[in-house]
């Protein structure tokens, strides 16, 4: 990720001071290390990322072995003893404080004990939307829901009990047995989406929980895990996946991404990057999301369709597929991002084209109409049977 997140002169800069969003990104092509080579996540732009300066912590993740490398791994950090992740009201919400909250998603991490496992069904993205082993990100897209349920400072929390995590996810796969028939998720694997409220490439530059789902996964013969990302983190090559885990680089046109996509890899680099991954065992899919509409969208995708289709090489072509999401909103996040990033919100908040919805916990989710999703997802369909014609939608949603 060379610079990531605002668009030149778009005043964002000042808003987060330039070393918060800084570099974080790693040369685009990263090469396969050695046993000797220092790891990405001890970088100097992985640190730039995530300089973490205090841990909330409940005392029994702080005691547990994932609670203590991850207090190891910063040790300058304060550390301060929470009852609950969920509770800690000098860090959750500061809605009217962007600066802060962008601050906090670096400076901060919070180690937590998952209390509760269930595998949703879900069937669009991945067969079971497993417990995740974070919640939070340290990365800011303007878009983003994952924040909502905590107030917009939402840093990393991390899960320390990883093993009841894999314990679970080993006891839900042999109650599957093998998948009877293919579906558009997979052909023949239980595809477990592990990422579903975090990241888990920028995860992996704080402790090893992807590393060990990862590496149950490749054990596991019936399923699959499934992540998206928009971070390109070279330590993941060396986990050696065996084929069971599946990373989605998340792409939108360049110009989006500066704009909306705060912190994050630049789109060339999550391109740039797919080889690699393959090569190092990972089926790597694209997630064409979200899809945003504003003047000129078309001409921009079709822009990133042709730059895909001229630069990935056919072994990643041959086995690639995609999502494809719409724009979804929310007002209260529309408020909030007015605050601190207007431009973002011209392109996201667009009531002509737009409904709204409220959903039961009283706010108010926006999407755009039927009828203008309909077209926009035909055309979009149009686009990559023009310019990426190797690349399958799984689904468009
Ligand atoms: S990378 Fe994903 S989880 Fe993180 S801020 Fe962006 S959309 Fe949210």
């Amino acid at each position: 990720m060379t610079h990531p997140s605002a668009a030149p002169g778009d005043g964002s800069d000042a808003l987060f001071g330039l070393e918060a969003l800084g570099s974080a990104a790693p040369a685009a092509e990263p090469a396969p290390r050695s046993g000797t080579e220092p790891l990405f996540r001890d970088s100097p732009a992985a640190r730039r990322l995530l300089p973490v300066r205090e841990i909330y912590a409940e005392p029994g993740a702080a005691a547990s072995p994932r609670g203590r490398q991850v207090l190891a791994r910063f040790p300058d950090a304060r550390l301060i003893e929470v009852e609950s992740h969920w509770r800690i009201p000098e860090l959750h919400g500061n809605e009217g404080n962007v600066e802060r909250w962008v601050r906090v998603k670096g400076e901060t991490l919070v180690l937590g004990e998952r209390k509760t496992f269930t595998s949703r069904p879900n069937g669009r993205s991945a067969d079971w939307i497993a417990p995740g082993p974070s919640n939070g990100c340290a990365m800011a897209c303007a878009y983003c829901y994952v924040p909502r349920r905590k107030g917009y400072a939402n840093p990393v929390t991390v899960f320390t009990n990883i093993d009841r995590l894999i314990a679970h996810l080993g006891r839900h796969i042999a109650r599957q047995g093998p998948k009877p028939e293919p579906d558009q998720v997979d052909p023949e694997a239980w595809v477990y989406d592990i990422g579903e409220n975090g990241d888990c490439s920028v995860d992996a530059l704080i402790c090893d929980n992807t590393a060990d789902l990862v590496h149950a996964f490749a054990r596991w013969p019936t399923a699959k895990a499934s992540f998206a990302t928009k971070f390109v983190n070279p330590d993941l090559l060396a986990l050696d996946p065996r084929g069971r885990t599946r990373i989605r680089f998340s792409l939108m046109p360049a110009d989006d991404s500066r704009l909306l996509d705060l912190r994050t890899s630049p789109i060339a680099d999550r391109i740039a990057a797919a080889p690699d991954f393959l090569d190092a065992g990972y089926e790597v899919h694209f997630n064409l999301s979200p899809v945003v509409i504003r003047p000129g969208w078309e001409d921009d995708w079709a822009e990133l369709l042709r730059h895909l289709d001229d630069v990935l090489p056919d072994r990643v072509k041959r086995q690639a597929a995609a999502e494809v999401i719409m724009l979804t909103h929310n007002q209260e996040l529309h408020e909030v991002n007015l605050g601190w990033h207007p431009r973002a919100e011209e392109a996201l908040w667009r009531p002509g084209l737009q409904q709204a919805k409220r959903s039961q916990n009283g706010a108010l989710n926006v999407r755009y109409r039927n009828d203008v999703k309909a077209g926009a997802l035909e055309t979009l369909r149009g686009l990559v049977a023009a310019h990426a014609p190797w690349l399958r939608i799984r689904y468009a949603f």
